[in-house]
């Protein structure tokens, strides 16, 4: 995968020259830039911002020089010169007032031969960048949750690390990619390591017993518990066809009952 980022800031990207993706970047696994959005202005100063028109607080970044960074981006795609790239790539621009990024977001875009982030500043982007860009790209405005942040680098940061590490080799042993959180819709169970017992703390004694088809129930069990406790609202959409009865009976002491292969709270829960 080829991944490009454009910000004002780009030391502010150092971080992924380290771990995982660092390593992927040295094996040839992801291919990543970052550009100088100043490097596509053309005035002395390497005017990126201006004065928003309708009045009101802040800078808005000028349209030109995102034209021109995206241009030259879109000309160096991850195929071979003269061959056709298969898809458009795919244009992140993070931003607050963008689609909220997930696990099944992470997992589409890791499909992707080329993603392309553009980090806003400031009040953010010229809309028309947007409208213009999608000739080049599929554009997805994409927020990393309900809150302001002072610019897209931290978003990005986050992104491609969640991105990057579904790609085939990323990740030492991909196992521990199927049990995480969110990745069946539920938070992760509980984890513990050596030793057995710490500071009259005990491991619960279950993931001592060597009964591995006890021990995968208990799991499931607190991913259910963990999940109402701290995300009821992940458990709305969660699909409970198919629970075993075990499982069922699980939920009925967390206060829910299966109706029509959902979850419903039951009002005295
Ligand atoms: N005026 C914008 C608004 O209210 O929607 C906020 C601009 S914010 C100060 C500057 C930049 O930070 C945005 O253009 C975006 O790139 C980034 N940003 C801020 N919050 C974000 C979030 N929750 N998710 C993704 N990017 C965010």
């Amino acid at each position: 995968m080829r991944i490009d980022v454009v910000s004002i800031f780009p030391e502010y990207l150092a971080p992924l020259e380290l771990s995982l993706i660092g390593k992927a970047r040295q094996d040839g696994l992801l291919d990543l830039n970052v550009h100088d959005l100043r490097d596509f202005t053309t005035d002395r100063h390497r005017t990126v911002d201006d004065t928003p028109y309708g009045g009101g607080a802040g800078m808005v970044m000028k349209p030109e020089p995102w034209a021109q960074a995206l241009t030259a981006i879109a000309e160096v795609g991850p195929k071979a010169p003269g061959t056709e790239a298969v898809r458009k790539p795919v244009l992140i621009v993070p931003s607050p007032a963008g689609e909220r990024f997930s696990q099944a977001i992470a997992h589409e875009l890791a499909e992707e031969e080329q993603l392309v982030f553009a980090c806003g500043r400031y009040e953010g982007i010229d809309e028309r960048v947007l409208e213009w860009a999608a000739e080049h790209f599929t554009v997805r405005p994409m927020s990393l949750g309900d809150y302001v942040l002072n610019g897209g680098e931290v978003a990005v940061l986050a992104m491609v690390e969640a991105v990057g590490r579904l790609l085939p080799g990323v990740v030492g042993n991909p196992e521990s990619l199927v049990e995480e959180s969110h990745s069946d819709g539920l938070l992760e169970y509980p984890v513990y390591t050596k030793p057995s017992s710490w500071r009259d703390r005990e491991v619960p004694a279950v993931l001592l017993s060597g009964n591995h088809g006890k021990i995968a129930q208990w799991r499931r069990h607190e991913q259910y518990r963990r999940t109402a406790e701290r995300r009821p609202d992940l458990l709305d959409v969660f699909d409970a066809g198919k629970l075993p009865r075990a499982d069922r009976t699980a939920f009925g002491e967390l206060g829910y009952d299966v109706v029509d292969g959902r979850l419903r709270r039951r009002p005295d829960a």
